[in-house]
């Protein structure tokens, strides 16, 4: 085996992602070395074929030097695997989304003892796009251009609105020089009458096999920018972690984005 690719460890391993992230990493032509998921499905071989493991059920034992841990899974397990960074040691690249003001916290206090690269979307596409949206907000500004993000996914999404419409929407204010939390508007209903300038509007649509889908939109007087990202794959996501993964592998502690792995910085 190659000891200058670092072995992968799944986490969520039989998951939508922790699936199509088995199949990039054979792909990708890094070791699969581990598989953790529910420890009462602990034994279960992989459903992936080329992958010849069976799941663990904790950290303790898929530890081991050189090796990065992917972790796609709930946010209360996502949080105690960074909580445990400090003693199984491993990189990290986090995509679990929806995991609020904990998982920011978890996520600093592993990056100090581990390097950590965390993104709610792993897509190349999706992190230009965040580029040329704080770009376009620049010129786009709050008097002349209302912004709305709509995002759509599956029906089995637990969180909403997205990580990727929150990230986007952090562009677009990072853009304008204001603070999201005091211009973003989460849906609308009722009364709530004509739109003051400068809202950030963001909307979740939910259905179906929808793997993900977000429009981010400049509405002017007599004009309309509009910005869609159409993910078609789960594989799009999967490939981005194990890019990251290959990237963060001995690196120092630290929390990275999917800007430092791109090189976009
Ligand atoms: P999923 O429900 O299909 O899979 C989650 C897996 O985690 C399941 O196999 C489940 O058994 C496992 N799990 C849950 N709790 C666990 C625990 N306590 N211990 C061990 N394993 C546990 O979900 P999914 O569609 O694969 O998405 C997983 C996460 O990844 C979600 O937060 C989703 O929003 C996010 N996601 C991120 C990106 C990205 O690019 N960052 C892309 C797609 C999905």
């Amino acid at each position: 085996m190659d000891r200058s690719e670092p072995g992968i460890v799944v986490v969520g391993a039989l998951g939508r992602m922790g699936r199509a992230l088995q199949e990039a990493a054979l792909s990708a032509g890094l070791p699969v070395e581990g598989l953790v998921d529910r420890p009462e499905l602990s034994g279960t071989p992989s459903p992936v074929e080329g992958v010849s493991l069976a799941l663990s059920g904790s950290w303790t034992e898929v530890a081991a030097g050189h090796r990065v841990a992917i972790v796609f899974s709930s946010p209360e397990n996502t949080i105690e695997w960074l909580r445990s960074a400090k003693s199984h040691r491993m990189a990290i690249v986090s995509g679990t989304t929806g995991m609020g003001e904990a998982g920011e916290a978890a996520l600093r206090e592993a990056a100090l003892h581990v390097p950590v690269v965390a993104a709610a979307n792993y897509s190349v596409g999706v992190n230009l796009l965040l580029e040329l949206v704080e770009t376009a907000a620049r010129t786009l500004g709050p008097a002349e251009y209302d912004a709305e993000i709509v995002e759509a996914h599956h029906k089995h999404k637990k969180d909403a609105p997205s990580g990727t419409a929150l990230m986007l929407a952090k562009a677009l204010a990072v853009g304008r020089g204001v603070e999201l939390a005091d211009v973003a508007v989460f849906g609308r209903e009722g009364l709530p009458g004509p739109r003051p300038a400068g809202e950030i509007g963001i909307h979740a649509v939910r259905g179906g096999s929808v793997v993900g889908d977000h429009w981010v939109s400049f509405f002017g007087e007599g004009e309309r920018i509009e910005f869609h990202h159409h993910a078609e794959s789960r594989r799009t996501f999967a490939e981005g972690a194990v890019r990251a993964a290959r990237w963060v592998a001995g690196r120092k502690p630290g929390l990275y984005t999917m800007r430092n792995v791109l090189g976009l910085d």
